[in-house]
């Protein structure tokens, strides 16, 4: 469960913009002034947009995303790339834009405000706030069939979706068909479960199956059918964009290759040997094949969460790595990712690497060769500003605001992976907002190519469970990388609501955000009790990354939601240690008062590690030397499905000054989470 456990822990705890910004810049100020109108209907909203009121075009044919009829259209190259302006009047409607890609934005605004045959007359002006607009889907998790994808693209290309990133490879199967390498597909696609939870779990008992063996769960796609995808999503303006994981994630490449691990090395390997040079052969290869059916000036490599472990022991990366003068193999990943940068740039083509790929010692020390690499920022802020520092262009999708996450209250929703994610919440991410360094301000360095909604499938076992998790988050996405920060809340709220109805009509899965419960109803008002601003001593710290208020976190009044990372809950870890509880405080309420119950509420979230206490302890001192224990709860642990929060209480008539109370786990490495000491 590591792999995962990091990747959640660490989240948990996870256009040539340049051009674009000054194309838009000049283009406002060349606008008359005009009142900025609202129009629910439209996602995303455009810059401009004036409406006559009452007055209407009446269409001789319905409008189609694709069909010029009743348009007459022109290019403009004044205007900013893929910008449109239309203009509706009851002469017809004509449409002027920089590019293809604007008149096809054109068509798509049109498409949204066409109701009931006719058109309102009216003049739009608009054009994107960033050139990447994307949404990532991982098909290796879950297998999920090319019509799947296709549907994805109608839907996404609706609302002005430019790229679809696959995440193609990864420990739950290789997708992608490879001419050189036919094991990959044969022996690695392929699963003995389905689920992919259980399968990870399984941990050594854990096995790929052969292609056509019964029971196999998976699949891949074959290079026609990828060509096929790539032509159609690029009729709806959507470039397909390939992920090729390594040199980490890679557990199926060994499991099919394994003359790409370690030296030495019998078992499972989730990395492949950086310092083989057969695993270059293997990817350059690969990268190949992938180059011919992407034509995708990106191609992402992966280049996130390699565990490095058998890298130590292998003679071969202590060599290289001594060679290199590398401080430790580790540092190898920055030799493989550079190298195979320096690939993809022979060919034209640049690699994206998540943002771990700045901790590659090699990138930081050679920037000429790093300038080709591009940052997909999953970890925060601080990476992307690094990032853009360093001079790399930056792709935002932060880990806090992943699409795997609940929408909902867990409890009336399917199981996810990760936290709690609401619109709302999704909506508070506002890259524009992104306090950027002063020397990015003058321009010189990197930039935000834009933002991606990145969906990881190791909870969604089906289509239909993956468009209820996209839709309508991504669609927040998308109003955010065209207009920016444009829209209040309520704004994309209505325009959200607006789509249910085509949602509806084109089956799209999507979740009905009428009917959201939100967040807990707990977190709404502070709570009032005996133990408000009561001063906490901390036998055993709280961990930094999970502080929530700090010192005064547990009695400020303030109840933890449905996120064990929304800044309200306060987290501590067992350490190897039993005998010292990793909950162990001392509340002090200024003065003997009686008591009649001392709450506090627990988190269990079993994929990060989070769970309820095995023991639980209150003691009550009058004057903080002579204690007795009031309560005490052993409880053994239970698997839960989901994100649940849970009260540990005592109830009685009893008084005292201060109040001690501990918990702890049975394991090291597990987790205690909690809000709030509630004395009554
Ligand atoms: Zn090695």
């Amino acid at each position: 469960m590591i792999t995962c456990m990091k990747r959640s822990i660490a989240k948990l705890i996870r256009p040539r913009l340049g051009k674009a910004v000054t194309g838009i810049s000049v283009f406002l100020l060349a606008l008359p002034a005009c009142a900025q109108q609202f129009v629910p209907q439209l996602l995303p909203q455009p810059m401009k947009i004036e409406m006559k009121k009452g007055e209407y075009l009446r269409l001789r044919h319905p409008l189609d995303s694709t069909l010029a009829t009743d348009l007459r259209s022109s290019l403009d190259p004044s205007l900013p790339q893929e910008g449109y302006v239309i203009d509706v009047t009851a002469g017809g409607i004509s449409v002027r834009s920089h590019d293809a890609s604007g008149l096809r934005h054109a068509r798509t605004t049109l498409c949204q405000l066409a109701a009931g045959g006719r058109l309102p007359l009216c003049h739009i002006e608009d054009a994107p706030r960033y050139a990447w607009r994307g949404c990532m889907i991982d098909v290796s998790r879950h297998f999920f069939p090319v019509s799947f994808l296709k549907k994805q693209v109608d839907i996404l290309s609706r609302y002005k979706i430019n790229i679809l990133q696959l995440h193609l490879t990864d420990a739950g199967g290789w997708r992608i068909q490879i001419r050189r390498y036919p094991e990959l597909t044969r022996k690695a696609a392929w699963r003995t479960e389905s689920d992919w939870g259980r399968w990870w779990d399984s941990g050594k008992d854990r096995q790929y199956m052969s292609e056509g063996a019964p029971g196999a769960y998976g699949g891949y796609y074959t290079q026609a059918e990828l060509r096929e995808l790539v032509a159609y999503a690029a009729g709806k303006g959507i470039t397909v964009v390939p992920e090729i994981e390594m040199p980490g994630h890679s557990n199926e490449v060994t499991a099919a290759c394994p003359g790409l691990k370690c030296e030495g090395n019998q078992g499972a390997q989730g990395d492949v040997c950086p310092s083989n040079e057969e695993t270059y052969r293997f990817y350059c290869d690969v990268l190949r094949e992938v180059m011919d059916i992407f034509p995708s000036h990106y191609i992402h490599i992966g280049g996130d969460e390699a565990g490095k472990e058998a890298w130590r022991k292998c003679p071969r990366c202590i060599h290289l790595a001594g060679q290199l003068r590398l401080a430790s193999t580790d540092d190898l990943q920055g030799f493989l990712i550079q190298r195979m940068a320096a690939f993809l740039k022979l060919f034209g083509r640049e690699a994206i690497g998540w943002d771990e790929v700045l901790t590659d010692k090699l990138v930081r020390s050679e920037p000429s060769l790093g300038t080709n690499m591009n940052v997909m920022v999953w970890r925060d802020g601080k990476a992307a500003r690094e990032a853009m520092l360093r001079g790399h262009n930056v792709i935002l999708t932060p880990g806090e605001y992943y699409l795997d996450r609940y929408q909902d209250d867990p409890r009336f929703v399917p199981k996810a992976f990760g936290g709690y994610l609401s619109l709302e919440g999704l909506w508070k991410y506002a890259p524009g907002k992104l306090a950027l360094p002063d020397s990015l301000q003058s321009g010189q360095t990197g930039h935000i190519l834009g933002v991606q909604g990145n969906l990881w499938t190791e909870q969604i076992t089906t289509p239909d469970y993956a468009e209820y998790m996209l839709y309508p988050r991504e669609l927040a996405i998308a109003e955010r990388g065209w207009s920016g920060d444009r829209l209040t809340y309520p704004q994309l709220k209505a325009s959200i609501l607006a789509q249910a109805g085509w949602m509806k009509a084109n089956h799209v899965n999507a979740f009905d955000l009428k009917s959201a419960r939100g967040d807990r109803k707990e977190t709404l008002g502070p709570v009032t009790h005996l133990a408000r601003q009561a001063r906490v001593t901390y036998n055993s710290r709280y961990a930094d990354k999970y502080a929530a208020g700090g010192d005064g976190s547990l009695t400020d009044g303030i109840l933890g939601g449905w996120s064990n990372n929304d800044g309200r809950w306060q987290g501590f870890m067992q350490r190897g240690d039993r005998k010292k509880q990793p909950l162990d405080i001392v509340v002090d309420l200024g003065k003997v008062t009686p008591l009649h119950s001392i709450t506090m509420e627990m988190m269990q979230f079993d994929s990060p590690w989070i769970f309820f206490p095995n023991t639980f302890r209150i003691s009550l001192s009058d004057d903080g030397a002579a204690w007795r224990e009031v309560y005490r709860k052993e409880q053994p642990r239970e698997h839960l499905e989901k994100v649940s929060v849970r009260p540990w209480q005592w109830k009685g008539k009893d008084r005292g000054r201060y109040i001690h109370i501990e918990a702890g786990c049975d394991n090291p490495g597990e987790w205690i989470f909690t809000d709030e000491i509630i004395v009554k």
